[in-house]
């Protein structure tokens, strides 16, 4: 069974697959400043770390003549090769797409005397919908499945699949939009028949398919993951802890596989409306192929904008 490297709570991230899985080519970075919209590295002042991932740090930084915020995800490459793979998955993505629910990537910078990579991306100044967990209305937590679903089915329609769908990679900006990011271990598929059942991600959020893609055969649904990932974060963000297990339990690798391939899928609670228990049930079948899409989660009476 594959490496676990336990971290934070429920922040249980797995290696990246080896290179033989990667079915894209790097894109090649050249020295110091490769934009759009003509910003340099040199016109950018560091303000403050927004948050450290997995060895990548995220500064919010300022254009020192227009005043404009953006966020740099930095990554040392000289020190941990997987890690500059990993930013240079997110930076092939991010360069592929245009989606008001995808988060926006301004430039690519490379230092190549210190083997520096760095990804400017627009800020999106509200935090995750981590700190929202236990925080948020039924109405509310639609208004933000609408958007991600509009993400998630516009990636699943360029054949990206994103493959760590928490809340933590879910950003929030002041006027309540929700944008899909962190795309270090996802994948981009090339042949319809591709499967992308590896350990990637973290795997508190991994479907029963992807801990166990024997049992399925390899030739699910390979979208469906995201799904399920989504369906799970929509039911902690309402609930307040992770579904899978009792409050305040600390998930390890085990426990949590037990409880997605032999357990039954999480269910909302009764008090929860009709509309959101049939929601989650629908983003939550352990067969992948009886998991409703992004595009049919979107016409599901709970996004009914009128209820
Ligand atoms: P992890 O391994 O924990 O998933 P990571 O190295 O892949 O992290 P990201 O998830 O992209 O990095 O970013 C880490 C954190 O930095 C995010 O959880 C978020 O708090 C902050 N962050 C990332 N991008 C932005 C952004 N565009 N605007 C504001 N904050 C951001
Ligand atoms: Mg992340």
């Amino acid at each position: 069974m594959a490496l676990v490297r336990e971290r934070r709570q429920l922040n249980l991230r797995l290696p990246l697959p080896p290179i033989s899985d990667r079915r894209f080519s790097l894109p090649s970075v050249t020295t110091t400043v490769a934009t759009s919209g003509g910003i340099s590295a040199a016109d950018l002042e560091k303000l403050n770390v927004l948050g450290c991932g997995n060895g990548g740090v995220v500064y919010r930084v300022r254009h020192k003549n227009t005043g404009d915020l953006y966020a740099l995800k930095t990554v040392n490459g000289d020190m941990d090769p997987i890690l500059t793979r990993q930013l240079m998955r997110e930076m092939e993505i991010l360069r592929r797409t245009d989606s008001p629910y995808v988060v926006r990537c301004h430039g690519i910078f490379e230092k190549q005397v210190v083997g520096e990579v760095s990804i400017l991306m627009e800020y999106m100044d509200g935090g995750t919908l981590e700190s929202l967990r236990g925080a948020v209305t039924e109405q509310r937590l639609a208004g933000f499945a609408r958007q991600i679903l509009k993400g998630l089915s516009y990636l699943h329609a360029l054949k990206i699949v994103h493959r760590d769908i928490k809340p933590a990679n879910l950003l929030l900006n002041s006027k309540d939009e929700v944008k899909i990011a962190d795309f270090g271990v996802s994948k981009i598929l090339v042949r319809s028949l591709d499967s992308c059942n590896s350990y990637v991600g973290t795997c508190a959020y991994m479907s029963p398919e992807r801990f166990d893609s024997e049992s399925s055969g390899g030739g699910s649904d390979v979208y469906a993951g995201d799904i399920w990932s989504f369906g799970l974060m929509m039911l902690e963000l309402l609930v307040g802890h992770f579904p899978l297990l009792p409050p305040g339990q600390r998930p390890d690798w085990a426990t949590l596989m037990c409880a997605v391939c032999f357990g039954e899928p999480p269910r909302a609670p009764e008090v929860c409306s009709e509309e959101f228990r049939s929601f989650v049930e629908c983003c939550l079948r352990k067969d992948s192929s009886k998991r409703w899409t992004a595009s049919q989660l979107l016409g599901h009476p709970f996004l009914r904008e009128d209820l």
